[in-house]
């Protein structure tokens, strides 16, 4: 029987890497883009370790992830594994942010995680259990200047793990976050060198994540070594906030 693991943002960053790593780990990876890049597409199979698909789907679209779930329930194989890991940052200070912005950010880094994650849920509630992990980051931990929408988002997040994994412990369903810091993705080349230099200054261990480090603890929390952790939120920020 396929162990499925969805995996949501799956074809750039953290979300590549983790797709690699569970592939390698055995999973059959359900990979969700947005965009229709067929190059992006067909690198990310070829990239694999394992069978694998690509839908594509809008997170931010109900209507969108209600006919992706569709197409995973016709997958042969049960659904062990969500990742939700798709996010965007808008970033600007709060006195000149548009609604526009505010609401991209919450759309895609939480309202999703509502339309995803309950057909999932119930999923796995009907296998009799299941993991979610939801990627959050430190600024949602100690908010950040220039980013109240994501750092509200993110810290949203987190509490949706808190309190799904106290109403799925008992269905079996095992809920956490895992929260990044500054990791070497395309979302950080936006970031003005200098302001970058800046950030890495500010990090004890001196340097970005690489999105294989975020990957490896997906991975842990993914496999059967983790069975008795939920609810709980994991830096992985080289030191910058510890909370
Ligand atoms: P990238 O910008 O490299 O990738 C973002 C991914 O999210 C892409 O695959 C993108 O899909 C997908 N995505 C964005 N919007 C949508 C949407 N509406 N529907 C479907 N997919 C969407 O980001 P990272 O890999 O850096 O970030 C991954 C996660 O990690 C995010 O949640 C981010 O907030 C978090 N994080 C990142 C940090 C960092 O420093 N990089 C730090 C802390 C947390 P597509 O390619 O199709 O556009």
């Amino acid at each position: 029987m396929k162990k499925i693991a969805v995996v949501t943002g799956a074809t750039r960053g953290i979300g590549l890497a983790i797709s690699q790593k569970l592939s390698q780990d055995g999973f059959f990876i359900v990979g969700i883009s947005r965009a229709d890049n067929q190059e992006a597409n067909d690198s990310w199979v070829n990239s694999l370790s394992n069978d694998c698909r690509l839908f594509k789907c809008d997170v931010t679209s109900l209507l969108a992830v209600e006919e992706m779930i569709a197409k995973i329930s016709e997958l042969e194989g049960s659904v062990h594994l969500l990742v939700n890991n798709a996010g965007i940052t808008s970033d600007s200070f709060f006195h000149k942010m548009s609604l526009e912005s505010w609401r991209s950010v919450i759309d895609t880094n939480l309202n999703s995680l509502f339309y995803i994650t309950q057909p999932i849920y119930k999923i796995m509630k009907e296998n009799g259990g299941g993991k979610i992990i939801n990627i959050s980051s430190v600024n949602g931990q100690k908010g950040q200047a220039g980013q109240v929408n994501y750092s509200s988002s993110k810290a949203g997040v987190h509490g949706f793990t808190m309190a799904l994994a106290q109403e799925g412990a008992r269905s079996n369903i095992l809920v956490n976050t895992i929260s990044p810091g500054y990791t070497n993705t395309e979302m950080m080349k936006n970031i003005r060198v200098d302001i970058l230099q800046g950030i890495k200054d500010n990090i004890p261990l001196g340097r970005l994540a690489e999105p294989k480090e975020i990957a490896n603890v997906a991975s842990f929390l993914a496999s059967d070594c983790c069975s008795y952790i939920t609810g709980a939120n994991i830096p992985v920020n080289g030191g910058l906030f510890i909370g």
